[in-house]
């Protein structure tokens, strides 16, 4: 079974998702950290096409204590920066890194039962999932929750999530949106418990 997640920056995907894919004994899926490690790479070598980073490059997602490693390399704190953040929703408009992790994604969720979270999880990578949910908040409160998160000042988060979530949604390239089929789940004011809850009643449902 596939349970696919998709919503904006901060809308609590992230957390939700490795509480749901406890809950389930499912594994997680975080799509968005391997666009990360493509905009870690090509900050690193930004005379190289992002694409032909993203196909040559090996992710692994489920290390030591759930690492991110990067061609063998832990880059779990590396990916988080604002400014991995920043350069994530740039190499991610690019239609060639996109298929490179597409292909990645698909690869993973062939086998087994997955939470996937991300932008296109419900539209792209897997539009045939049991459940699709996308998560969405509202944008001040979703700046204050990253804000704790990072130990960051509100305002400068929100002005840097504003324009990522512009980017997300405007792009050509599987632009960021509720897939068809879609249960919108609104978590303004919402513990992680009760989004967790709502969403295992969805599954349960789904699964028959
Ligand atoms: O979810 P996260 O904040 O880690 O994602 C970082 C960036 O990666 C997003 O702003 C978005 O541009 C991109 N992304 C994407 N498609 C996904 C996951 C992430 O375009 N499935």
């Amino acid at each position: 079974m596939v349970i696919a997640i998709d919503g904006p920056a901060g809308a609590g995907k992230s957390t939700v998702a490795r509480a749901l894919a406890g809950a389930l004994g499912f594994t997680y899926l975080d799509s968005g950290a391997m666009y990360r490690c493509v905009a870690l790479l090509s900050l690193r070598d930004p005379a190289e096409k992002p694409a032909k980073l993203a196909g040559a490059a090996s992710i692994e997602l489920g290390g030591p204590g759930g690492a991110v490693l990067l061609d063998g390399e832990d880059v779990s704190g590396a990916i988080r920066t604002p400014e991995v953040s920043r350069q994530a929703s740039v190499v991610a408009a690019d239609p060639g890194v996109r298929e490179a992790l597409v292909a990645k994604q698909r690869a993973l969720l062939r086998s087994g039962d997955w939470v996937a979270e991300g932008r296109d999880i419900g539209t792209v990578v897997a539009p045939a999932a049991e459940l699709k949910v996308y998560l969405d908040a509202d944008p001040a409160e979703r700046a204050r929750r990253r804000a704790a998160e990072l130990g960051a000042d509100a305002r400068g988060v929100l002005a840097e999530q504003t324009l990522r979530d512009e980017r997300d949604r405007s792009r050509e390239a599987s632009p960021l949106r509720a897939a068809d089929g879609a249960v919108t789940l609104d978590t303004t004011g919402l513990g992680v418990e009760d989004v967790v809850a709502r969403i295992t009643e969805l599954a349960g449902a789904a699964r028959g």
